[in-house]
């Protein structure tokens, strides 16, 4: 059932079209008007369901105009839902503004929720870490994106970014300078595209992946970078990781944590973590 006077917020695929919920083609189809960030990319996804509402233009630098227009419109007794170009409006993507405002007159504000990038991402990288920061876009200018990276440093969660396919190479090479080389990242490129891939290693060993392949600096990223290290998890030094990596080649996962943890005198469950997330460098 559609509610008069309100504003739905519905998220849109991120690329494959099939991507959106019931509700969301419902809603798309019952409004008198469908904002958009851009009305042609939105024309095609609405073409696509055969739905036919009006269209208008809501983006980054005309979003308080139109709020102002929607306003009125609610006012008048209509309703009006908000598309982006991709995934959930507001993330990454105008929104807040326009919300802001219809919730400061009292009007309705409607999510209907579905695709979204980051948690998309999220739910393929088998990441036991269940805590983790949504930054989205760092600074495109290497100095700044290191200054936001190093006020990240000491964060324990996962971290995760959204990147444009022309800074993939220097954003991961700020992240090693900053973080240093062996922190876990997960790439996620094209999501539910025809190109998805879903990486996982440390940084070092990503950078080259990526740098050896120009195929992989196309296209859409979400990158997940591992927290720091908390001071409850032990430390393992080099030359035990190194022992680790020997024997993980040769033998047996369980095997090679109980020779590593022998030989070294390091601590089994922490070598056994470390096993764990040595194993998962692996690309699909
Ligand atoms: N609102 C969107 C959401 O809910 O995810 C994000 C919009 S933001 C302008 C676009 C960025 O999201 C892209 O540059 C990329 O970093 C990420 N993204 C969007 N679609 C993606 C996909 N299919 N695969 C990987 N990353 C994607």
């Amino acid at each position: 059932m559609l509610e008069k006077n309100a504003l739905y917020v519905v998220a849109t695929p991120i690329g494959n079209l099939s991507d959106i919920s019931l509700r969301a083609l419902d809603i798309l189809a019952k409004v008198d008007v469908v904002a958009a960030e851009h009305t042609q990319n939105s024309g095609y996804l609405l073409a696509a369901h055969a739905i036919r509402t009006k269209l208008i233009s809501l983006h980054q630098h005309n979003e308080m105009a139109v709020a102002g227009k929607i306003l009125a419109l609610l006012a008048s007794g209509k309703s009006v839902a908000l598309v982006t170009d991709a995934g959930t409006p507001g993330i990454s993507d105008p929104g807040a503004i326009l919300v802001k405002h219809i919730r400061a007159h009292g009007y309705p504000v409607i999510p209907i929720p579905g695709a979204n990038a980051a948690v998309c991402a999220l739910s393929v990288a088998g990441i036991v870490n269940p805590h983790f920061l949504f930054y989205g876009f760092l600074p495109t200018k290497s100095g700044l994106r290191k200054r936001a990276l190093s006020a990240l440093k000491s964060h324990p969660y996962t971290l995760v970014f959204y990147e444009a396919p022309h800074r993939i190479v220097a954003s991961v090479a700020d992240m090693i300078d900053i973080f240093g080389s062996q922190r876990e990242i997960t790439v996620a490129r094209e999501l539910t595209k025809l190109f998805e891939t879903i990486h996982t290693g440390t940084l070092e060993a990503t950078l080259v992946w990526v740098q050896a392949d120009a195929d992989q600096q196309k296209g859409e990223f979400v990158l997940l970078v591992s927290g720091a290290e908390t001071a409850d998890k032990p430390e393992i030094s080099d030359q035990a990781r190194h022992t680790l990596q020997c024997l993980l080649a040769e033998l047996p996962l369980k095997q090679a944590v109980k020779l590593t943890a022998e030989i070294t005198h390091e601590n089994k469950n922490a070598l056994y973590q470390l096993a764990l997330q040595l194993k998962t460098t692996h690309t699909r």
